[in-house]
C-alpha cells in the first residue's frame, strides 16, 4: 500500500517564553501558521519491520537520526505494528531554517503511517505521541493555525489568518534551535508579543490590527549571535514592509503582504541580495 501526506512549513505570528520550568524546557506561548511551502512525504508499506528512508536533499540524516524515521519506529513500537516501512521525502522547506521542516516531515509521518497500517488514531493521539519527538510536532500534525502552549504540545485551534501573501528570505546559515535558547536570558526580554491580542484579531479576521502583534522574542537573541540576519530584516524594512519578522529561532525573516503582486515585487527585490527567497500564500487552515 502507498500513502503521500503533504508536510507544510510552519511560521511563528508570535513566540514568547513565560518562564523556564524545573525540567530545563521553556514554558512557550507561540501562534503557529501554515504556509503553502511543503515537504511530500512518500510511504511504502513493508511486509517486514524494517524501516527505511530516503531523501531528495542531502542536508538531512537519511538515516534513524532523521525526525520522519523516528516518527514511524516510535509509532511502530507503541502499537506492536508488525509492518514496515519506507519512507521517501521530497525537500522542499528549507533546513535548520525556523520553519519546522522536519517536526512537519515527523507529523506527516505520523499521519500517514496511521493510515498505512491502519491504525485509526486521532489526531490527538498523534500529537501526544510527536510531543515526544519534538516540541513543534504536535502543531504539525494538526497544522492550520494554532496558540500552542507548554513545550508547544498543548494546542487551541485558532481561525485562519485573513487572506495574505508571506515571503520568506533564508540567510545563508543554519541556526540550532537548542543554542538560541541557551543563550535566551528571560530577564531581560524587553519587547513581548501580545498573545492575547493577537488570538482576539484572528477571531475578527482583523489584518491591519494582526501584524501589529507579530513579536519573536528569540529574535535579538539570534541577530545578536548573527549579525547577517539583523541586516537582512533592516534591508527588508527598507522597502516599507510593516509586517517583517523572524520565523522561530531563525534565520528566516517572513513578511506579510495582501497581494500577490506586492509579494512578487518583493520577491524580485529581495532575490538581488539573498538567495533563498520564497513568496507563497499562507494557507492557515
Ligand atoms: P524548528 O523551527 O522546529 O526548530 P527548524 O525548521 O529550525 O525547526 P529543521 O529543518 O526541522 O529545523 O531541522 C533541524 C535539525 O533536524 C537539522 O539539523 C536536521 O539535520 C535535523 N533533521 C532531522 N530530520 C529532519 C528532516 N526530516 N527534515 C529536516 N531536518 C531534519
Amino acid at each position: 500500500m502507498f500513502v503521500s501526506e503533504k508536510a507544510p512549513a510552519k511560521i511563528n505570528l508570535t513566540l514568547d517564553t513565560l518562564y523556564k520550568r524545573r525540567d530545563g524546557y521553556h514554558e512557550l506561548e507561540m501562534v503557529m501558521t501554515t504556509i503553502d511551502l511543503a515537504d511530500r512525504i512518500d510511504l511504502w508499506s513493508r511486509d517486514s519491520r524494517r524501516i527505511t528512508l530516503e531523501s531528495s536533499s542531502g542536508l538531512v540524516p537519511q538515516d534513524e537520526r532523521n525526525l520522519a524515521y523516528r516518527a514511524a519506529l516510535l509509532l511502530q513500537q507503541r502499537y506492536g505494528v508488525r509492518q514496515g516501512v519506507h519512507i521517501r521525502i521530497d525537500k522542499r522547506v528549507p533546513v535548520a531554517a525556523g520553519l519546522a521542516g522536519g517536526s512537519s516531515d515527523a507529523a506527516a509521518t505520523l499521519r500517514g503511517c496511521n493510515k498505512l497500517w491502519s491504525l485509526n488514531l486521532t489526531l490527538r493521539e498523534l500529537a501526544r505521541l510527536g510531543a515526544e519527538i519534538g516540541s513543534d510536532v504536535p502543531f504539525c500534525v494538526f497544522g492550520g493555525t494554532a496558540l500552542a502552549k507548554g513545550r508547544g504540545e498543548r494546542i487551541t485551534a485558532l481561525p485562519a489568518p485573513p487572506h495574505c501573501w508571506v515571503v520568506l528570505a533564508k540567510p545563508p546559515r543554519s541556526v540550532s534551535t537548542a543554542d538560541v535558547y541557551q543563550r535566551l536570558r528571560i530577564h531581560q526580554i524587553k519587547d513581548r508579543p501580545r498573545t492575547a491580542a493577537i488570538v482576539e484579531t484572528l477571531k475578527k479576521g482583523d489584518y491591519d490590527q494582526m501584524i501589529q502583534y507579530l513579536g519573536n522574542v528569540l529574535e535579538p537573541v539570534t541577530m545578536s549571535v548573527y549579525p547577517d540576519v539583523r541586516l537582512l530584516k533592516e534591508r527588508i524594512l527598507r522597502f516599507g514592509v510593516k509586517s517583517t519578522l523572524m520565523s522561530g529561532s531563525g534565520p528566516t525573516i517572513y513578511s506579510l503582504v495582501r497581494t500577490e503582486a506586492q509579494a512578487k515585487r518583493l520577491y524580485n527585490s529581495l532575490r538581488g541580495f539573498c538567495q533563498q527567497v520564497y513568496a507563497v500564500r499562507l494557507l492557515g487552515r
